[in-house]
């Protein structure tokens, strides 16, 4: 019988930061849009403005750990994430998710497509790639397994057996978490996991078109577990998780005219993004303050990966037209707490009349209630 190591060694005691990463899409808009020109751009690798609404002879200059313009590619997304996944072969935890409003590009850059594939393909095959380079050297076997869900009103649903209703998330005596019921399958290659995602993400999508957006409102959630045995006597073993996550949009459902729901049923449908906002800012703040992982389902599930010892990164996705403005907005105050007013115009040179769109976005704002 293989003897537990409690992998969270230390998790109580230090606290890591959430790396926090932009990534801005290319411009889609019509032409209309194409004359009000950009609301947001890229500096240099690490910062970026934005029109300030106030004002327009202002900008907002945001600084972050990396800023990914519209021409990266996806394979140098990936690249800040490839760092983490070594560690998934050691016991540790990891975490990576999309966020930003609906549109932005959370599931081009988490998924992908067959000839851009994202950041979930490439690193499950990066990490058999590491299990299979480990070989037989070290003296530990290993194995990778699989789980697939989503979080959708503060419901978890397998998506690898589709039947299953509301499953609960408990914690074992070494604090880790676990969902009992969960279906979990062991994958040996890279072929193996995509027979299983391919089909349960198309579930997820043929539900999404009869249940009214049903994929902005939802997590979806892969869980990639590596279990290493060591051959020898006592048989350790030790356990990581990699969670890769395309979450709900972020964009305040209040003002995107999701009638017939309340304000306050609005604010249930993303209690778990709500809550995320929370626990990220409390990591990164630094302070003594309470994480609140108990508050929703999906921080919760988290608790034993993001923060304490566990290595996360956190993808903005956000998009450059004007429509997107207070979205965007949000979404970047939400990512970064470091922003500066700078007393210039902001591109006077691309942006043809920047006076008028932003007129035009406030007066939506103000129609349709404050963003989060
Ligand atoms: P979200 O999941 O955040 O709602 P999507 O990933 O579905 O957004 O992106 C919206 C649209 O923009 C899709 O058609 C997608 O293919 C396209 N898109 C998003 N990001 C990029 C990008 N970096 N390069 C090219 N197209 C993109
Ligand atoms: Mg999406």
């Amino acid at each position: 019988m293989p003897q537990r190591v409690a992998v969270s060694d230390g998790a109580n005691k230090k606290t890591s930061r959430v790396r926090v990463a932009v990534r801005l899409r290319p411009f889609m808009g019509d032409q209309d849009e194409k004359d009000e020109g950009p609301c947001v751009k890229g500096l240099d690798s690490q910062n970026l403005e934005i029109i300030n609404w106030r004002n327009a002879t202002e900008t907002v200059k945001y600084h972050f750990d990396a800023f990914h313009g519209e021409q990266t590619t996806q394979q140098e997304v990936f690249l800040s994430v490839k760092p983490i996944l070594p560690h998934i072969l050691s016991g540790q935890n990891a975490c990576v998710f999309a966020y930003g409003p609906t549109g932005a590009g959370k599931t081009h850059t988490m998924m992908g497509s067959a000839e851009q594939p994202g950041v979930i393909p490439r690193a499950v095959r990066e990490v058999c790639k590491l299990v299979k380079a480990k070989g037989d050297g070290e003296g530990w076997d290993y194995s990778i397994g699989m789980s697939y869900l989503e979080i959708y009103n503060e419901k978890v649903r397998d998506l690898l057996s589709p039947s299953s209703l509301d499953l609960p998330i408990r914690e074992d005596k070494d604090k880790n978490i676990l969902i009992p019921g969960l279906t979990h399958t062991t994958i040996s290659c890279f072929s193996d996991f995509d027979k299983q995602f391919v089909p349960a993400s198309l579930n997820r999508t043929t539900a999404s078109t009869k249940m009214n957006q049903h994929s902005s409102r939802s997590h979806a959630v892969l869980l990639i577990k590596v279990v290493r045995t060591q051959r020898a006597p006592p048989h350790r073993q030790q356990t990581g998780k990699l969670y890769l996550i395309d979450l709900a949009g972020s964009e305040d459902n209040r003002r995107t005219g999701n009638q017939g729901i309340r304000l306050k049923e609005s604010g249930a449908i993303n209690l778990s993004l709500f809550t995320l906002n929370k626990v990220v800012d409390s990591l990164n703040s630094g302070t003594a303050v309470r994480v609140p992982y108990r508050d929703s389902k999906l921080t919760r599930m988290l608790q034993d990966s993001l923060g304490g010892s566990a290595h996360s990164v956190m993808i903005t996705n956000i998009a450059p037209e004007y429509k997107y403005y207070f979205d965007t907005f949000s979404a970047l105050n939400f990512a970064s707490k470091s922003k500066l007013i700078v007393n210039k115009p902001f591109t006077c040179e691309t942006v043809a009349v920047p006076v008028l769109p932003v007129k035009r976005a406030k007066e939506d704002h103000e129609a349709g209630g404050s963003g989060t």
